[in-house]
């Protein structure tokens, strides 16, 4: 027993996590391209860029209510000598003008609206004054202020020129993007296929998410963990049957599952325990084994391979270490796949506000609650953060990144934080 243990030990050579994360944004490749409904686009990575096939806006456009008119006509006006113009259109948005407006003449107008020929600004409601009808037949406007040219009249093009390259390819569709789509009339979008994720919990112990608990056992919550984080992070999540730790079965499952879909992330066995079957799984298989060990607490055991273009994420059965897995490694995987730039978690800058925070040789990832505290941003450990906890993820918006060290780290100290 004791033999074998130290062979898995032997066997594994423990690599950074900058290391271990450029394998895994290395080996994971683009998805496919599909065209789905703008609807549907939300979170996905365009797969071309959008050029914008007309200016925006395309036609002379009011950015007032008010009345649209020569600049020049207004050059003597004040409140106690009002220009008065005749009133000779109305131009709600989504009309266009009847007819130019000439010196003298003004056009009633509203936000949106198409600024008529002859008219070179717009002047708002509030510098006027509605006066009656004069012999001419026409309504009057008393105009009550100067305005310039150009003044609340966007030109054609003010916001984009027609052929700007407005998105590239490769960007998230947010809220933003989603709008701009829309503006050039992207009904249908081009974009990377959602990786479909097999799911597989591996572990005698665990019972389903709905069995009644029995002595020694537990449910198992890893995978529902992951399939959140895959859905977060632009994925389709497949959850398959889980195994018991028979390293046969598991081996079967996680073969098949990587014949069948994009990636698989299995959960448990992955350690140097009797039961852990994942190690031995990928010193048969006829996959490519990127690491089994990373130089990072919780999770030190995770491993990452790849089979015929399909990775396999095999993270630890510990909860903390499996979310701490899913964080640093399937994100920037899953979002690479999408098209998205192949990066590493970001990380931010806060100061660590606690005193002696246990180190580790490895670099330790801690639950943490970031705050902003008079302008900088501090971020305390949640306590309870073995990797067999759970409650703790539940408080936790950050992970402090500590680098390995023989010493604690002191309140004060400037550290990297993944915010979640
Ligand atoms: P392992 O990585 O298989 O050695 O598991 C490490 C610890 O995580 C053990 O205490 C397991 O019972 C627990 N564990 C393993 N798989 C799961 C799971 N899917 N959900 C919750 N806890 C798990
Ligand atoms: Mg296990």
């Amino acid at each position: 027993m004791s033999g074998r243990k130290e062979q898995h030990t032997f066997m594994r050579q423990a690599i950074s996590v900058e290391e271990a994360t450029k394998h895994v944004l290395e080996a994971v490749r683009l998805m496919p391209t599909e065209v789905v409904p703008l609807a549907e686009c939300c979170g996905r990575f365009l797969a071309a860029d959008l050029v914008a096939p007309q200016p925006v806006p395309h036609f002379r456009r009011s950015g007032m209510d008010g009345y649209a008119l020569a600049a020049a006509d207004t050059a003597k006006a004040s409140i106690q000598a009002p220009v008065i113009l005749n009133v000779v259109d109305n131009i709600p948005a989504g009309t266009v003008p009847q007819r130019a407006v000439r010196a003298g003449e003004c056009a009633r107008i509203m936000t949106g609206a198409a600024v008529p020929d002859g008219a070179d600004a717009v002047i708002p409601y509030e510098k006027t004054a509605e006066g009656g009808t004069n012999t001419e037949g026409f309504i009057t406007c008393f105009v009550k202020a100067p305005v310039s040219p150009g003044d609340n009249v966007s030109p054609i093009g003010m916001e984009m020129e027609a052929g700007e390259t407005v998105l590239r390819a490769g960007t998230r569709i947010g809220q933003g993007e989603m709008a701009l789509l829309a503006m050039f009339g992207a009904a249908a979008v081009q974009v990377h296929r959602r990786p479909r994720v097999a799911i597989i919990a591996t572990g005698a112990e665990l019972l389903e998410v709905h069995d009644a608990l029995q002595p020694g056992r537990i449910r198992n919550s890893n995978g529902s963990m992951i399939a959140a984080a895959v859905t977060e992070f632009g994925g389709i999540p497949y959850h398959l049957e889980q195994v018991a730790d028979d390293a046969e079965r598991a081996g079967q499952a996680i073969m098949n599952a990587l014949a069948a879909y994009d990636a698989v992330v299995s959960t448990g066995g992955v350690s140097v325990g009797d039961h852990d079957i994942v190690y031995d799984i990928t010193r048969s298989w006829d996959g490519d084994l990127k690491f089994n060990k990373v130089m990072m607490r919780p999770g030190s055991p995770t491993t990452f391979g790849v089979r015929q273009g399909t990775p396999l994420f095999a993270l630890s059965g510990n909860p903390a270490a499996c979310y701490v897995g899913c964080r640093l490694f399937l994100r920037p995987a899953l979002r690479g796949m999408m098209g998205a730039e192949r990066a590493a978690e970001p990380r931010m800058k806060a100061v660590l506000a606690a005193d002696d925070v246990k180190s580790d040789r490895f670099t330790r990832f801690v639950r943490g609650v970031l705050t902003s505290r008079e302008g900088r941003l501090e971020a305390a450990p949640v306590g309870r953060d073995m990797s067999s906890i759970t409650v703790s993820l539940r408080d936790a918006n950050c992970l402090i990144c500590l680098p390995g060290s023989p010493h604690g780290h002191k309140a004060g100290t400037l550290v990297d934080v993944i915010v979640l």
